[in-house]
């Protein structure tokens, strides 16, 4: 018989968080489904949260919200769905009922309960059992030929990266940067190739990021503002002119100064980053220069496609993958992941080991 009782990741309030044992998730709604999570991660919003970083994050709080469950139990609505389905999740829950869900702004969904897994939502995904309301509404089944692990980021970074993209406009041809060398922007670099750009550059102070752009062909050229003058160095790979486009991934005010600076006049920025922080955007510059700026949360809705171009071997997000531990170990990932040692591009979470 299972247990009442799992292990989880909770967050107690800004600095405090550990794993603690918690009850096991039940059905509580017809459209509800239960999960056995097989696959998660810590995600860079998590440790925005335990640092205090998001202040409206309501606590006692399961954290984490990228994740693949092994469906254990389904609500009598449920329709999608059957016991033994592995599924990736999108980090977002939503009615699907609502005004904003129906324009497709499902990060907005206005029902009380749904929201961002382990952020504004429901509990999140780092225990080992997981609540999903309305679980027919994002989660996607994981192809046969498929593991766990090549479908981990659909519902998160990779979604994030590929938005950025999207909003970008990417063209053939064209001279792509990507500013923040992080998940999402190593996930927005690996599907900017999709389209064919004749160059990607990669911008970020940390070494082992540019590696990675690098070695895995995500980037054709990497430049760290701590040495470079990347925003004069583009200029001159470009005659002169600047980027046709810039995706901001990293949520500062000198990223985005870079992003800003580097486009071209009547180029598109891009932004698919959090600010913590107030920014100072240039808006008069932008209008004299017809440089269009781009924003928003992605939505959850690709994944179908982002789980076929996978398949299809066009995108391979597994170099993301540095660092993988039981939940056991999750606080040593919170160190390691949330300090940047080790060179860890992400932290997987493995279901707990007894
Ligand atoms: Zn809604």
């Amino acid at each position: 018989m299972m247990s009442a009782y799992m292990k989880a990741m909770v967050y107690h309030g800004p600095g405090k968080y550990g794993l603690n044992d918690v009850p096991v998730p039940k059905i509580l709604e017809p459209g509800d489904a239960i999960g056995k999570v097989i696959l998660s991660t810590i995600s860079g919003s998590d440790i925005h949260i335990v640092k205090g970083g998001i202040p409206e994050v309501r606590y006692p709080l399961i954290l984490g919200h990228e994740f693949c469950v092994e469906i254990i139990e389904i609500g009598p609505a449920v329709r999608n769905l059957k016991v033994g389905d592995r599924v990736a999740v999108s980090c977002i829950t939503f009615c699907g009922e609502c005004s904003n869900c129906r324009q497709g702004i499902y990060a907005r969904c206005k029902t009380k309960g749904y929201g961002s897994f382990g952020i504004f939502g429901p509990e999140g995904c780092q225990a080992e059992f997981v609540r999903m309301p309305k679980a027919d509404n994002y989660c996607y089944k994981i192809p046969e030929s498929l593991t766990p692990q090549d479908v981990l980021f659909c519902g998160d970074v990779l979604s994030a990266g590929y938005f950025g993209v999207e909003m970008a406009d990417v063209q053939p041809g064209e001279t792509v940067v990507v500013v923040g060398a992080g998940p999402v922007g190593l996930c927005a670099m690996t599907t900017a190739r999709l389209r064919n750009p004749s160059k990607i550059i990669a911008v970020d102070t940390i070494p082992c990021r540019l590696n990675a752009a690098l070695k895995t062909g995500a980037a054709d050229l990497a430049l760290n503002p701590a040495a470079d003058d990347v925003v004069e160095i583009i200029r001159e790979l470009t005659d002169g002119l600047g980027a046709d486009k810039t995706i901001e991934c990293a949520g500062l005010q000198p990223t985005f100064d870079i992003a800003f600076n580097a486009v071209r006049c009547g180029g598109k920025i891009s932004i698919v980053s959090i600010y913590e922080r107030p920014v100072t955007v240039p808006l008069n510059k932008s209008w004299a220069a017809n440089i269009s700026l781009s924003w928003g949360f992605a939505p959850i809705d690709r994944i179908p496609v982002l789980m076929k171009l996978i398949e299809k071997g066009k995108i391979d997000t597994n170099f993301l993958c540095t660092h993988k531990a039981p939940l056991n170990e999750i606080m040593r990932g919170y160190d390691i992941f949330g300090n940047k040692k080790e060179n860890c591009l992400k932290w997987l979470v493995t279901p707990w080991e007894t």
